[in-house]
């Protein structure tokens, strides 16, 4: 195949136009997306959220995903992390095909290999930060005394101190970081991360963005991401009407 040969693309089959991709390195993609398509019904109205996306990442890799509000981005982030289902397409997840799962495969899929940060932190106001990032790696069914590597993150994230404040007594930036903690927590291949510094300024959101990058160069950790990313990531993909661009 050609270098970057895009012309033509479409009259080959899917094993050829990403043949190049599953080469580097000889490992297959831990997320691999075809021909996805997300349609949202509202009353008699159709909305077409995802119009076929084609998307492979690789191991390790952090890609910012970024495009204009109302895009697809969270809908492919939460198909992407079996929390919606496709209208059609694939997604195959560490080789695994995700419409082929049982709820309590994709479950299981949710404790051990993604872990999500949302835009709104969604912690539970009436729990402490321990105990908001305690609640993942409950559900995962692992111990629930944190490591001495898990306390060394906490320290990285600048939160170690403050894990028996609950949300409202913490900064945007903090809350934030906690949410990336519980993201994490469980070890996850993947961390999806819905434009996690939706909610910051700027200089809380460098900070963030720093620390998510540190964390996938010291984990391996496969993140996909979001805005104000790109000059963090190692790629950029742009999705703009539900495609990938
Ligand atoms: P982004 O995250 O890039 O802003 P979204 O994935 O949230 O984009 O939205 C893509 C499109 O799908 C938008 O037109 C949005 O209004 C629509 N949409 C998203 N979620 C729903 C839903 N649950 N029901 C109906 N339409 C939705
Ligand atoms: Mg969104």
């Amino acid at each position: 195949m050609s270098e970057g040969g895009v012309s033509g693309v479409g009259q080959l089959g899917t094993a050829e136009r990403f043949g190049e991709a599953e080469l580097v390195g000889g490992a297959q993609p831990i997320i691999r997306v075809r021909g996805l398509t997300k349609v949202y019904h509202v009353g008699d109205v159709e909305v077409r959220a995802l119009r076929g996306v084609d998307l492979d990442i690789a191991r390790g890799e952090f890609v910012a995903i970024v495009g204009a509000s109302g895009s697809g981005k969270s809908t492919l982030f939460h198909i992407l992390g079996g929390l919606t289902p496709p209208t059609s397409g694939t997604v195959t997840i560490d080789g695994k095909d995700l419409g082929g799962m049982s709820n309590q495969q994709r479950t299981d899929l949710r404790k051990t290999t993604v872990g999500f940060v949302f835009q709104k932190y969604n912690l539970l106001p009436t729990l402490s930060a321990e105990d908001n990032i305690k609640i993942v790696e409950y559900i995962g069914g692992r111990s629930t005394t944190f490591t001495p590597e898990f306390e060394e993150v906490l320290r990285l994230l600048g939160i170690q101190d403050r894990m028996k404040h609950k949300p409202r007594a913490l900064s945007g930036g903090q809350q934030q970081r906690v949410a990336i903690a519980r993201g994490i927590v469980n070890k996850p291949a993947i961390l999806l991360a819905d434009e996690p510094t939706g909610n910051l300024d700027s200089q809380n959101s460098a900070a963030v963005l720093g620390l998510i990058k540190d964390l996938n160069e010291r984990t391996g950790q496969t993140i996909s991401h979001d805005p104000e990313a790109a000059s963090y990531a190692s790629r950029t993909v742009h999705i703009r009407d539900g495609r990938i661009v």
